[in-house]
């Protein structure tokens, strides 16, 4: 799952440690920046080169609404490695370049290589009570991010549609990634429209339509 609010806490990583994990994985490949990373491929060859005993399945369905889990020190059934489950469509869509599901299974893969025999704390403080680099989704978020979009790919980023399509990520993606890369990096504005579809905007326009419309409920 991806959602911050259900983070735990994990050992600090800073961003810099992220991108550099990314950028040695990119490199590895041979992969220019511009080039979309081979999502699959890393998936079902390059993650057990790197975690011995490393495996990865499809599962019909997964309890409270994911649609993708990690298990970075095994499962029940799978107890000798590391193992991700996936819903058939995370995988079908995947193969077919949708940027979402690209996203999820990064970040599974983030999980499995980052928070392997650390100390997680399920009964210390959550999602918003944590700091951002100690947050297991923010980290595993992070990674994902930092493989598909490299930073470089920002150096001429085109118009969104064309840098979404070479790219294979989301447009929410790309544009939460442009707002981060500008923050921290300067980088200059790319001419998307970043308040269409960032995550902060939609959140704004969602939390003004409730205030608008009041909670929904049963009535
Ligand atoms: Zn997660």
């Amino acid at each position: 799952m991806s959602d911050w609010l259900h983070g735990v806490r994990v050992p600090p990583m800073n961003i810099l440690t992220l991108r550099g994990l990314a950028e040695a994985i990119r490199q590895h490949s041979t992969l220019k920046a511009e080039e979309p990373f081979p999502v699959l491929r890393f998936l079902e060859w390059s993650m057990l080169k790197i975690l011995k005993d490393f495996d990865w399945e499809i599962v019909t369905s997964l309890p409270d609404g994911d649609e993708a889990r990690a298990y970075p020190d095994g499962a029940p059934h799978y107890t000798k490695g590391p193992l991700i489950e996936l819903l058939p469509h995370v995988y079908d869509d995947a193969a077919n370049n949708k940027g979402r599901p690209r996203l999820t299974i990064l970040h599974e893969c983030g999980h499995a290589l980052l928070h392997r025999h650390v100390a997680v704390h399920h009964r210390g403080p959550k999602g918003a009570e944590l700091k951002t680099f100690e947050n297991s989704e923010w980290q595993a978020n992070q990674f994902a991010a930092e493989l598909l979009m490299p930073v470089a790919s920002f150096d001429a980023p085109g118009d969104l549609e064309a840098y979404v399509q070479a790219m294979g990520v989301s447009r929410e993606a790309a544009c939460n990634r442009a707002l981060q890369l500008m923050r921290s990096l300067n980088k200059p504005r790319p001419s998307w429209p970043l308040e269409v579809y960032a995550s902060y905007a939609k959140k704004a326009r969602k939390d003004a339509a409730s205030v608008l419309h009041g909670p929904t409920g049963i009535h």
